[in-house]
């Protein structure tokens, strides 16, 4: 197979000199290095069956942009992350690298000349590499723990692997119809069905195993291993994992329990891009997988595939209630459940998602939007304060609102602010139908009541439609919002003892919650990781106290 590419455009001789160099003395054993002084001259260069792993591009190339060529790139090589050089300096390239960075049209930024290769470009472009071959693994170009051969457009197939995938599990997925699927399946003894067969990679045969088997098989924790813990916490996400891994940390007995894969929503981000400490960056999956070791070099024993489906309380301690009528006894418990955030499901979407489009408010995409034009959909109190806050940066705003009004799910006083802003436009009656965009949000189409469609230029696309708090298993123990977001402390309505309730503590004493599924919480991952940390503070107190 030919050699994956690295390709650099620039038009300083120097630079692309150097840098021939520097790529070659590093990578050379295992890429083609190619150089040019235009875009054309490096497209010139490669075989319609290349591979590009890394495009590197200056910010000012003849006839054209290094942040235009790289998004172009995107169209045609859609694996390829992109880096542009900026000159020390430079002020406007490096404006123009931020805000390209933000609306997800390149991947890095690096300041030429770098000085010793080893400081600088080394590090970016392994790290660019490396996310790039992370992509593949997902792909199943690495070997396999797990082989998966079942029909393709089978629920269940899809199921298992994106249950591994999510856990990190290195796997291959084979069509139960092609001549390779049905060699596995002979080679395993079994004949072809409906349902998926998992390989194992000591030789081990599953025909449509469990989650649970499955977890087991790959040698997981399943079931609470102690018979009681000072905390127990339901849900793997960054506020259940920051939780266990501060608890164990500070010497309590802790038990994590995780349904489905850790890292909960973050898990699922391709880029989070406002952690602090990760100015590149980080990938939700990532974040989790080192969390996850953190945890456990701490001591937390975390416990898979187990969803919690009641809270008791017996005496001092609390029972949660597994699935499979296991349970764990705690003395106390941190809730971290999080929330599914609506999707907004019209084509195109899934795409652009981070290059133009965006789940929340995104608060630090709107600065890269300045002077553009921005739609937020939704129409409850989080799209109208998203849209007043881009309405400071961009040239317009517009809401787009499903329903005939606004005043049923937004205040009074957001309204008002809304109409008096100057370049904020609602559209009621109005839904999304289609996103459109060649490597970046162009332009959405939206059915107005007349159910005509028409098409508007967009560069940002907002959707704040509403998420779903997993708390239906606490109906009957924890009081909750009209929503199902767990209150805490002062937003209690009820509390059953004469001491006031510690922060984060629910109406059950000793259970607290922690991250997106509380009543109030910012959605990000830096405050559900602030959130379960705080969390435990408040779990010394309680069990000092008791
Ligand atoms: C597409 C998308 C992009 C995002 N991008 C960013 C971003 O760039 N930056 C940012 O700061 N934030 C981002 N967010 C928001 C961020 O992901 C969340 O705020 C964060 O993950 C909340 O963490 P959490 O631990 O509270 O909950 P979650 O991450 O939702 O984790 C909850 C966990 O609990 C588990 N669970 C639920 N119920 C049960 C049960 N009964 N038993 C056992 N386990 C259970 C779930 O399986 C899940 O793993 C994004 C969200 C989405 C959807």
């Amino acid at each position: 197979m030919a050699q994956p590419v690295l390709m650099a455009v620039d038009n300083d001789r120097d630079i692309l000199t150097t840098m021939q160099r520097d790529l070659s003395r590093r990578f050379a054993a295992d890429y083609r290095i190619v150089t040019a002084d235009t875009p054309d001259a490096a497209l010139a260069d490669l075989d319609a069956d290349d591979h590009v792993a890394v495009v590197i591009a200056g910010q000012w190339l003849t006839d054209t942009t290094g942040v235009d060529f790289l998004s172009a790139c995107h169209q045609l090589y859609p694996d390829a992350k992109r880096l542009l050089l900026v000159s020390h300096g430079d002020y406007v390239a490096g404006t123009a690298a931020v805000r390209a960075i933000a609306l997800g049209q390149l991947d890095q930024a690096l300041n030429k000349p770098w000085g010793d290769p080893e400081l600088e470009l080394y590090p970016a472009v392994s790290e660019l590499l490396s996310q790039q071959r992370r992509n593949a693994v997902v792909a199943g170009t690495r070997p396999e723990v797990v082989r998966i051969v079942g029909p393709q457009w089978s629920a269940r197939s899809h199921q298992l692997r994106d249950l591994l995938t999510r856990n990190s599990v290195l796997h291959g997925f084979y069509d139960v119809a092609t001549p390779e699927g049905r060699q596995l399946l002979e080679r395993a003894g079994v004949a072809p069905g409906d349902h998926p067969v998992v390989l194992l990679f000591d030789g081990r045969v599953l025909v449509d195993p469990q989650n649970e088997l499955l977890a087991e098989a790959l040698g997981v924790q399943t079931k609470p291993a102690s018979s009681r813990y000072d905390l127990a916490v339901v849900g793997g996400g960054p506020a259940g994992l920051t939780a266990a891994m501060y608890a164990a940390s500070e010497g309590l007995t802790t038990a994590l329990l995780e349904r489905e894969a850790v890292g909960g929503q973050a898990g699922t981000t391709s880029l989070i891009r406002n952690y602090l400490g990760f100015p590149r960056g980080i990938s939700g999956r990532e974040l989790a997988s080192r969390a996850v070791e953190q945890a456990l070099v701490m001591g937390a024993e975390l416990v898979f595939v187990r969803s919690v489906v009641g809270l008791e309380t017996r005496g001092e301690d609390r029972l949660l209630i597994l699935a499979d009528g296991n349970q764990a006894c705690s003395r106390t418990v941190v809730i971290a459940t999080g929330v599914t955030y609506r999707r907004l499901n019209v084509p195109g979407v899934d795409e652009l998602l981070g290059a133009g489009v965006f789940y929340g408010a995104a608060v630090t995409e709107a600065t890269a939007l300045e002077g553009k034009r921005a739609f937020v959909v939704g129409g409850a109190n989080s799209a109208g304060q998203a849209a007043i806050h881009l309405a400071r940066f961009v040239s317009h705003v517009t809401l787009l609102v499903r329903g005939p009004a606004l005043s049923g799910r937004m205040s009074a006083y957001l309204i008002n602010e809304l109409e008096r802003a100057s370049n904020i436009s609602v559209w009621l009656n109005t839904t999304v139908t289609r996103v459109q965009g060649r490597g970046r949000l162009e332009a959405i189409q939206v059915r107005d009541s007349t159910g005509q469609e028409r098409t508007e230029p967009a560069d940002g696309l907002f959707v704040l439609i509403g998420a779903d708090p997993h708390s239906d298993w606490l109906a009957d123990s924890v009081e909750r919002d009209s929503q199902g977001f767990l209150l805490t402390d002062s937003d209690l309505a009820h509390w059953p003892t004469d001491r006031p309730p510690l922060p984060q503590e629910t109406s059950t004493p000793g259970v607290f919650a922690a991250g997106d599924i509380r009543h109030g919480s910012v959605k990000r991952v830096a405050s559900a990781v602030g959130e379960g940390a705080s969390a435990i503070q408040q779990v010394h107190r309680y069990l000092a106290a008791s």
